[in-house]
């Protein structure tokens, strides 16, 4: 399924997502948010990264631009955050990501 292993060898949990490893042209996920009249709604969208600069990059979903940091978008091949919730979130190299979640 995956092309990339996720799961860690040693713990048998999820590795975090390396953000590093995100170039031009390829598929990424990311979750927008949008204010009704009462509340916050989630949409998850589906596009391709087409620009890179510093932290923010540029994710084209149907035409539409979307200007976001790195660390908001996940490649799309990657576990979704639920995944991560469900089966936890291996820590083997915590001390390389002290920001990461
Ligand atoms: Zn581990």
């Amino acid at each position: 399924m995956a092309t990339y292993d996720y799961r860690c060898k040693s713990c048998d949990k999820y590795i975090p997502v390396d953000r590093s490893n995100i170039k031009v042209g390829d598929e990424v996920s990311f979750t927008t948010t949008y204010q009704t009249s009462n509340s916050a709604r989630f949409s998850s969208k589906t596009g391709k990264v087409i620009d890179i600069a510093g932290d923010i990059c540029e994710v084209v979903v149907k035409k539409k631009s979307y200007f976001k940091n790195i660390r908001d978008v996940t490649p799309d091949d990657a576990p979704n955050p639920l995944t991560y919730a469900l089966f936890g979130l291996c820590k083997c190299n915590k001390e390389e990501t002290p920001n990461d979640i």
